[in-house]
């Protein structure tokens, strides 16, 4: 992938961290409030520790989806975005383009849902 191409899925990604960060935050408007007012002059650790909240609020998969666009931007810094976690290989431009925040290629991706929903059972959320 060439080094405009990477940029240009750099961009997106913190796009999209910050579409979610802000549903996030619409969500749930009466606790952000009072969070950003309590942490508003504490800087770089006070937006850490809201990032906690909001995250902490967020659904799971909207949080899942946040971490894995953290995860992804780290792979961006160090190099490895392109590989496989799964595998090794190299997951395909086509593919990050249309899922810049995957981790496997399509194979080891299709694998890992077979095993989740093996585990996940026919009884969630039927308490
Ligand atoms: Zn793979």
């Amino acid at each position: 992938m060439t080094r405009e191409s990477l940029e240009s899925i750099r961009k997106r990604l913190l796009t999209l961290r910050e579409t979610r960060l802000q549903q996030c935050r619409r969500q749930n408007a009466d606790a952000a409030d009072l969070l950003d007012e309590g942490v508003a002059d504490v800087a770089d650790q006070g937006l850490t520790d809201s990032l906690k909240d909001c995250l902490h609020l967020l659904s799971d998969a909207g949080r899942e989806e946040i971490l894995a666009i953290d995860e992804a931007l780290e792979r961006l810094r160090d190099g490895s975005y392109e590989t496989c976690a799964g595998c090794g290989k190299k997951i395909g431009m086509a593919r990050l383009q249309a899922l810049p925040f995957t981790r496997m290629c399509l194979a080891c991706q299709q694998n890992t849902e077979q095993q989740l929903s093996t585990k996940a059972g026919p009884s969630k959320g039927q308490i």
